[in-house]
């Protein structure tokens, strides 16, 4: 189905792209990534995505429980410790996060306050019956993104359907604000600290792309007359310390809070040096989001154990409902340890990788494996414990929609695609009082369905809204 023709499709997105710009839907240039005197449009969608309002109410319905889960998970020590077993034994990098999580155990928390921001991810399976059902691709605990830009989207989509006749449509176009709940619950973590001086340090990339997503949440803070502050692990290597009650400063200021916006991929630590500046930052006083604890809470396997039966009761044992709820989202997810569930899940994918995609412990898109890939990989590892650096997990199939993505120096086209719907999650946790647990927005993403993996950061994601239909 051809959507409108081509003369008509220019003019709208000439405008869009101007709409964008006005709305503040920015990015760094991949040419200059650390200078804002050159900036373009963050990719975006030239119309939004319809989306059943069935299955989007129960995305959102079923955030806070996702929330209560991963924060259970990270007081789970025991849990923690036997889902990882088999990774960390062969993954270094979960292996030494791992290990943080263990010094800070024996050492105990020096700080009761809890602050969570997650998003959990989703695609809409296509059902034989034409319906579609709600599958979790993963939880992010870690550095969630497009809080901010996504904020500002909804203006665009509701001009460009009324400039194409479709007023009803554009009436249809939901607010959102995730960047508002997001400051909210950083705000409170903040408040609970207790100190006046004490700043919200925002724990940076060194390339800063992004920076204007991550700004509309420093904007909501600074309202609240809260201080920021932009460091990266260098700064921290260089000029942190932690007092003799281990509040830590950096440059002379005291941090109440750290928000990792970066820190989850194994190249954000390139010396020995950035480690012990995670490690620091972890004894320390300040509130992190996430504590390491949380951080393992996201990893994949701790997502495929989630999925094996008896499992989710254990965390909600007199809460049934709940159970049901958060295990409605679940796709199959297969073990591959060393043993016959994972001799199984083997065979299983070899017979049939194209229903599949193999995970290892990796954030941050295109690590995924796909396809004829699968049994490439899987035949060099599945005699040896490596096979258990991966997941497998039932590759989701969302019905294609035409769209086209918006992107600088992209030729105008339309494309099949396929979204991925994200929901935003916020905790703030005091000792055994949970001060804050809400769903504070959402975030759909679209790519072209050539692409089975990546990001709007890796280039193949953009930015879109959902059409409630
Ligand atoms: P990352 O931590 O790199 O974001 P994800 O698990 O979110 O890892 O996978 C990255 C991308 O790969 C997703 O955004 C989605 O496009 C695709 N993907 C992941 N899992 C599946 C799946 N089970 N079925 C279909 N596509 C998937
Ligand atoms: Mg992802």
């Amino acid at each position: 189905k051809v959507i409108m023709n081509t003369s008509l499709m220019k003019e709208l997105a000439d405008v869009a792209k101007d709409v964008a710009l006005q709305q503040g839907i920015l990015m760094r240039i991949q040419e200059t990534p650390n200078s804002s005197e050159l900036v373009t449009y963050a990719p975006f969608t030239l119309f939004p995505t319809p989306v059943p309002k069935a299955v989007f109410l129960q995305a959102l319905a079923v955030q806070t429980h996702y929330n209560t889960l991963v924060d259970k998970i990270s007081q789970d020590p025991d849990f923690l410790e036997e889902a990882l077993a088999s990774t960390i034994a062969v993954d270094d990098f979960t292996g030494r996060l791992f290990r943080i999580h263990q010094q800070i155990l024996k050492e105990g928390r020096s700080q009761s306050i809890v602050l969570g921001l997650n998003r959990s991810d989703y695609m809409l399976d296509q059902r034989n019956n034409g319906l579609s059902s709600l599958k979790q691709i993963e939880i992010n605990t870690f550095a969630a993104s497009f809080g901010g830009l996504s904020s500002r989207t909804p203006d665009v989509h509701r001009q460009i359907l009324k400039m194409a006749g479709r007023l009803e449509e554009s009436q249809r176009i939901l607010d959102n604000d995730p960047a508002a709940g997001l400051a909210r619950a950083v705000a409170k973590a903040w408040e609970l600290y207790g100190s006046e001086r004490a700043v919200v340090m925002f724990l940076v990339e060194e390339s800063q792309r992004n920076i204007f997503d991550q700004r509309y949440i420093e904007y909501e803070l600074w309202k609240r007359n809260i201080p920021t502050k932009r460091k990266r692990f260098d700064d921290v290597c260089e000029k942190g310390s932690l007092d003799q009650d281990k509040r830590l400063f950096v440059d002379g200021q005291e941090v109440a809070v750290v928000y990792f916006r970066n820190g989850y991929m194994p190249q954000n630590y390139p010396s020995e040096k950035t480690w012990e500046a995670r490690l620091m930052m972890e004894r320390s006083l300040a509130v992190k989001c996430p504590d390491i604890s949380t951080h393992l809470a996201g990893t994949k396997k701790v997502q495929q154990v989630l999925a094996k039966p008896g499992v989710l009761e254990k965390f909600f044992p007199d809460k049934p409902q709940v159970v049901e709820q958060i295990r409605a989202t679940f796709a199959g997810l297969y073990t591959l340890d060393i043993g016959p569930e994972g001799d199984k899940t083997v065979a299983m994918a070899l017979a049939a990788p194209d229903q599949f995609v193999l995970k290892p412990q990796r954030e941050g898109g295109g690590n995924n494996i796909y396809g004829s890939e699968i049994c490439q990989v899987l035949q060099g590892v599945k005699e040896s414990t490596e096979r258990t650096a991966y997941i497998l997990m039932d590759k989701i199939h969302p019905a294609p929609v035409q769209n086209c993505l918006l992107r600088r120096d992209a030729p105008l086209q339309i494309s099949n695609c396929l979204s991925e719907l994200g929901v935003f999650g916020v905790y703030v946790r005091q000792g055994k009082d949970t001060v804050m647990n809400d769903c504070v927005g959402h975030l759909l993403r679209t790519k072209s369905s050539e692409h089975s993996d990546g990001g709007v950061a890796a280039g193949v994601a953009v930015l879109d809204n959902p059409l409630l239909v």
